[in-house]
């Protein structure tokens, strides 16, 4: 069996406590050293064979976990935060499905919940955003056509994007052409949100470029943007005393 366990946003207290129990009891761990906190192999049993994938193939990744799965061994495959979002799982799972090889998913605390806590932030205010975009810019990994950054952005939504920090001002171009933004809608970059050199660079979208230039952040960021940054926004109607709901009558 292979399991895929989402390692959390960085700190390693993050991991989900099954993921941390399949952790301690895998004969074979594989994981994605360039963002998972390797703190967390300490949990690691002796004798268990450890593999950093940062350096390998997917080909080789499998030749590691198929021959151990089949042997009867138990393989935990570590991804950095929440293993769905730009985690190339799916080729992975494909392929084992190819080879008969039985998986589960366990899933992780994504960075873009590590960096709502870091901001202290709510990702959907009510007449403020009630989505989520979570996105990229295009680089090396394309992305389609109908998806490109302008066009989202003319939602002016609550947008996270990932895998962007370093491509900033082709960034800020794509967010002002969508036409909702604003040089001073508000935006953020987080910085390794959860780990301990965490950082948080409050700026607008038209401060986006100077602030990861002054910072230096090319890397391991999000950039987060949008009214859910600012000041502005109606209280609730799941609290309020007039609304009732499933488990409250409406007090007035
Ligand atoms: N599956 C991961 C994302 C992997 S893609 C998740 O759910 O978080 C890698 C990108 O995620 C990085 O380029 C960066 O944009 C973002 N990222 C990962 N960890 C981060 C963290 N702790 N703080 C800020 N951004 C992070």
């Amino acid at each position: 069996m292979v399991t895929f366990v989402g390692a959390g946003s960085g700190a390693a207290d993050l991991i989900t406590v099954r993921g941390a129990r399949l952790l301690g009891q895998a004969d074979v761990i594989v994981y994605a050293g360039s963002l998972v906190n390797p703190e967390l192999l300490q949990l690691a049993k002796p004798g268990c064979r450890v593999y950093d994938s940062a350096r390998m193939t997917l080909e080789e990744v499998l030749d590691v976990m198929v021959p151990a799965a089949r042997a009867g061994q138990a393989v935990v495959r570590l991804h950095t935060g929440d293993p769905s979002l730009y985690g190339a799982i799916r080729e992975q799972m494909d392929a084992l499905d190819a080879a008969g090889v039985a998986y589960e998913v366990v899933p992780g605390v994504s960075s873009f919940c590590g960096a709502a806590a870091a901001l202290k932030a709510e990702y959907t205010l009510p007449d403020v955003s009630q989505t989520v975009i979570i996105t990229r810019m295009a680089g090396r990994t394309p992305v389609p056509e109908r998806e490109q950054l302008r066009s989202l952005a003319a939602h002016g939504s609550t947008m996270v994007l990932f895998l962007s920090s370093g491509l900033i001002p082709q960034v800020v171009e794509e967010l002002l052409a969508g036409g909702a933004y604003t040089a001073d809608t508000p935006a953020a970059i987080v910085y390794k949100a959860t780990w301990p050199d965490e950082a948080v660079y409050r700026c607008t979208v038209g401060t986006l470029a100077e602030t990861a230039e002054r910072y230096r952040i090319t890397r391991t960021a999000l950039i987060t943007v949008g009214g859910f940054l600012g000041g502005t926004y109606e209280r609730s109607k799941l609290y309020d005393p007039g609304f009732a709901t499933g488990y409250r009558e409406a007090s007035r």
